[in-house]
């Protein structure tokens, strides 16, 4: 069960493998409350039992190479990309709203500006936190 937990994820009854690109999932149904200061007031769905804001797994956008496009911003269906008003730039806004093990935004960018963390240094990090949020019996 290990293994396959982290590299599988269920989202509304629907089993993605790590592959499958996240905008061809249902839309989760997380409880979100859009205040002034986003990143405090989103309630975010634990992921596996573990709560998501312990899972450091986001996008990060070099912004030496960004050119703006925008295209990852209309590749992610959560939200975790937006557009700063002042400078004019594309953000991580919501880094919490991205999905665990997706990548799908970085094979749009046209410029290899998008970066995750390395998977195997992620897996370490997560069976740590395995430990301390073991699964329900
Ligand atoms: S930000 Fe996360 S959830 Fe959104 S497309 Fe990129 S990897 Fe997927
Ligand atoms: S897709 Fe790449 S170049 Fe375009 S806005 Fe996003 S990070 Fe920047």
């Amino acid at each position: 069960m290990g293994i396959y937990a982290v590299m599988a994820r269920e989202v509304n009854g629907h089993r993605q493998s790590a592959e499958e690109p996240c905008h061809l999932l249902p839309p989760r149904h997380f409880s979100i409350r859009k205040d002034s200061n986003m990143t405090d007031t989103v309630v975010y769905k634990d992921y596996l039992g573990i709560p998501r804001k312990l899972i450091p797994w986001f996008p990060t956008i070099d912004e030496e190479l960004c050119s703006n496009c925008g295209l990852c911003v209309k590749a992610c269906k959560h939200g975790t990309y937006a557009v700063s008003e002042n400078p004019d730039r594309v953000i991580v806004a919501d880094p919490y709203a991205c999905e665990v093990y997706c990548e799908s935004c970085r094979f749009q960018c046209p410029v290899g500006a998008i970066s995750f963390p390395d998977r195997k240094a992620f897996k370490l990090i997560f069976k740590e936190l395995r430990k301390q949020y073991p699964p329900a019996e």
